[in-house]
């Protein structure tokens, strides 16, 4: 029997204000996240209930989901987004919130300000209203998604009651091949486990691939954890962290800085710690990844054919059929090839300054498909200041792509960048269920930045290591 215990289980711990007489836990929240489309009801709750924001200084807000990205000047063009804008802004200045609008110059996603600030840090809990929050685990942080009845929950009393998850640890061994990404190791994993089987799970990414990951690709793997039915998921913090870490607006800093580090290296896992399961996955075997149905795990290899009839369970079979069915591909045909509509590079995913590097990378190998429209939006207006200091707009824009300002955009189509009718598009975003995009009858196709770049110059699904 191991004696050691998981990340998990030390962050949990920490947090513990008590045990629950239902069986849960009253969980301390180090940081809470918000933009405006989940937070409007819980403010009006607290307000029903004259109760104030209880740690204003551990709550941070930004815009994105509704923000567009033709013009972010106000007000703005639509006046529902603009009203929601003006709630938010009215709620953090009542509540003394910090608010990082478009005028900020620190706007942007809420998964890609929170790491690039500094603010999420090893060894937190972290929640926010948006199913995406385990990217934060990235550092070695608890991070969930919250419905609008616990974000008022943490307003009020900075806590949450939540059942401890099992701890699933992950390995991927072996090195990744040129041109296969961190978002093709997430849809790999996602398509061995499946999309329910993280369930109850938090799930520890490890392993020599992990490792030799950067920050912002370890970003990419813990945001998908949900898509895979995880409650949330993490990396444990090693120098890679602590280098990333360095420097950032809201980490500690000086001696305060070397004091976290001792800190941080405690909560990572113990080398004896228990783990509920484990699974081992072979890195120097995976292709680049492309979601062929209508949820993440419904994915194959660039060089795979698509799933044949007849040969899963009786509810597998039902969800391939509506699967194909929705997406008018045929059993056993190959996914490359596949025409596209639209590109969308950008999201809380792949929306970072390294995703826009290596698509740029394969953007200045030939020129947008004329049937193809484009859309590269940076993350964050810090990802925007970058790449135009990097010259990547240019390098995007000579290619025929569309640079727009920072937001979620086609990601979930809140704001005006929709897909149109039965357009097929090509996206370096997290879900492709139905309607996502925008349309009810949009298709979605997910894949690396760079492999969304390959399709949008072929016009079809394509290779991206025959361009590299
Ligand atoms: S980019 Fe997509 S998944 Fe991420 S926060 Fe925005 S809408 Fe949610």
């Amino acid at each position: 029997m191991s004696a050691g215990r998981s990340l998990l289980d030390k962050v949990w711990d920490a947090h513990t204000v008590r045990e629950l007489p239902a069986g849960q836990t009253q969980l301390f929240v180090g940081l809470h996240l918000i933009h405006e489309v989940t937070s409007p009801q819980a403010f009006a709750m607290l307000r029903e209930l004259e109760l104030p924001v209880r740690f204003p200084d551990r709550t941070f807000a930004t815009v994105d989901h509704i923000i567009p990205t033709t013009s972010q000047r106000r007000p703005l063009s639509d006046p529902v987004a603009e009203e929601m804008l003006v709630a938010l802004e009215r709620s953090c200045a009542e509540s003394g919130i910090r608010f990082f609008d478009a005028a900020s110059g620190r706007q942007g996603i809420v998964h890609v300000i929170g790491p690039e600030l500094g603010l999420s840090l090893p060894g937190m809990t972290i929640a926010c209203g948006d199913s995406h929050t385990s990217t934060h685990g990235a550092f070695g942080a608890v991070a969930f998604g919250i419905g609008t009845s616990q974000l008022r929950d943490v307003l009020a009393t900075q806590c949450l009651a939540l059942a401890r998850p099992k701890v699933r640890r992950i390995d991927v061994t072996g090195k990744l091949a040129p041109g296969v990404y961190a978002k093709d190791v997430i849809l790999a994993i996602i398509r061995s486990l499946g999309v329910k089987g993280g369930v109850g799970f938090a799930y520890e990414y490890a392993g020599p691939v992990l490792e030799a990951m950067s920050i912002e690709e370890r970003l990419t793997v813990c945001n998908m954890s949900i898509e895979g039915g995880a409650r949330c998921g993490y990396v444990n913090p090693d120098e890679t962290t602590f280098e990333y870490l360095a420097g950032r607006e809201f980490a500690p800093a000086g001696e305060a800085f070397e004091r976290a580090r001792v800190h941080w290296r405690r909560v990572a896992s113990d080398p004896d710690a228990h783990f509920d399961d484990r699974v081992e996955i072979d890195g120097s075997r995976l292709a680049p990844a492309v979601t062929w149905g209508i949820h993440p795990g419904q994915n194959v290899a660039i060089d795979e054919c698509l799933p044949v009839r007849g040969a899963a369970s009786a509810e597998d079979e039902a969800s391939l059929a509506e699967a194909f069915a929705f997406m008018d591909l045929e059993p056993g045909k190959p996914i490359a090839g596949v025409p596209i509509d639209v590109a969308f590079i950008g999201s809380c995913t792949n929306g970072r300054i390294s995703d826009l590097r290596e698509a740029a990378r394969v953007a200045r190998t030939g020129h947008v498909h004329p049937r193809v429209r484009t859309l590269v939006v940076p993350g964050s207006q810090a990802v925007d200041r970058q790449a135009r200091a990097e010259g990547l707009d240019e390098v995007f824009r000579a290619a025929g792509f569309e640079w727009r300002e920072a937001g979620c955009s086609m990601c979930l189509a809140m704001n005006p960048d929709k897909l149109v009718g039965r357009e097929v598009c090509a996206s370096s975003s997290n879900r492709n269920f139905k309607g996502r995009q925008g349309s009810p009858t949009g298709r979605t196709l997910l894949m690396s930045p760079a492999m969304v770049v390959a399709a949008a110059l072929e016009g079809k699904v394509s290779d991206v290591r025959e361009r590299l």
